[in-house]
């Protein structure tokens, strides 16, 4: 069974079969957290099913051996430190040229494909120029623009996505996997990561929002005198993970885009933080120059550059009522 939301793409793909026009190449593309791999997994499983389409029978010896996790028609390269070398895509052409062993096709995976570095996507450029028959390569990536055009123009694109109208799928599907979970409290995770739900299942797992919500005390507790800079800084430089900054971002810019148009969306996650911001002086703008100071730690969080003093910076130049 495929997530609700990634339905209408296979049967795009299943469309492209059905009229015989099976493409040797294929991109899927989408954000991180809707989805890549299970796409891939899903059209993987059909391909080296030997049993008639489309549904995989699971039974036949290809269908076991690639339930038992390997498979001989089948590579998948990932890439390493974010690169995918020349000689990693060396390896998966001379895959495609060899004959396959008990599918009746070969398949390639590609995962973050945008790594490819220039010899490595060259490489992979003669295997798409003359692709051997009954091959199928396929390529996931969050970024297709950043493929070479000549790749590109040589796959099938299946673009992955899960629009507004799709929540009310969304919603039914996470609450038969986390059934404690409210609407309300739904709302404010598809308001954290609209139209991302596998993203939204994680951030349900590392119980993400109360995190968040403690941040947004910690940082409070200093902008209004009950706690000092140093241990406000040293808490967040500690306990605010890579991935919560742009989620606090993305919380604020709700904020302001509710304060100016209020009845625009119903959005229930408020933080005394949020009246803290509203009751200065040019609220809004401070609050957007909050936001544009966390970009400067984010730029920031994988290099020398220390973090602490990022976040103390940014914290005084707000608590100065400085607007940009
Ligand atoms: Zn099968």
């Amino acid at each position: 069974m495929i997530y609700p939301w990634l339905q209408p793409a296979l049967d795009q793909w299943h469309q492209q079969l059905a009229a015989n026009r099976q493409p040797q190449a294929l991109i899927i593309e989408g954000n991180q957290g809707i989805g890549k791999s299970a796409m891939t997994r899903a059209i993987v499983a059909e391909l080296l099913c030997r049993a008639p389409k489309p549904e995989p029978c699971g039974e036949c010896q290809s269908c076991r051996i690639y339930g038992s996790g390997q498979h001989p028609d089948l590579i998948l390269v990932a890439p390493e430190k974010n690169l995918i070398k020349v000689a990693v895509i060396r390896e998966l052409v001379r895959f495609f040229t060899a004959t396959a062993h008990s599918a009746p096709h070969k398949v390639a995976v590609i995962r973050q494909a945008d790594g490819m570095n220039t010899a490595a996507a060259n490489a992979l450029l003669k295997v798409l120029e003359e692709p051997p028959a009954g091959s199928l390569l396929i390529l996931e990536t969050d970024r297709a623009h950043y493929l070479l055009p000549t790749i590109r123009s040589r796959c099938l694109q299946l673009k992955l996505q899960c629009r507004a109208e799709q929540y009310p799928a969304v919603k039914n599907w996470l609450q038969k996997q986390k059934p404690d979970l409210s609407a309300d409290q739904l709302a404010q995770l598809w308001a954290l990561s609209p139209g991302l739900p596998l993203q939204i299942a994680r951030l349900i797992d590392e119980d993400v929002v109360s995190q968040l919500a403690s941040h947004m005390s910690s940082m409070l507790a200093y902008l209004d005198d009950r706690q000092s800079l140093t241990v406000v800084s040293q808490q967040l430089d500690q306990e605010v993970k890579a991935n919560h900054w742009p989620l606090l971002q993305t919380l604020f810019l709700h904020w302001l885009k509710e304060e100016h148009r209020p009845q625009s969306e119903a959005f229930q996650w408020s933080h005394d933080l949020r009246q803290w911001f509203f009751k200065q002086p040019c609220g809004s703008g401070l609050l957007l120059n909050f936001c544009q100071l966390m970009n400067t730690i984010m730029v920031n969080l994988n290099n020398q550059t220390k973090t602490r003093l990022l976040i103390e910076s940014m914290l005084v130049k707000v608590k100065q009522r400085q607007v940009s």
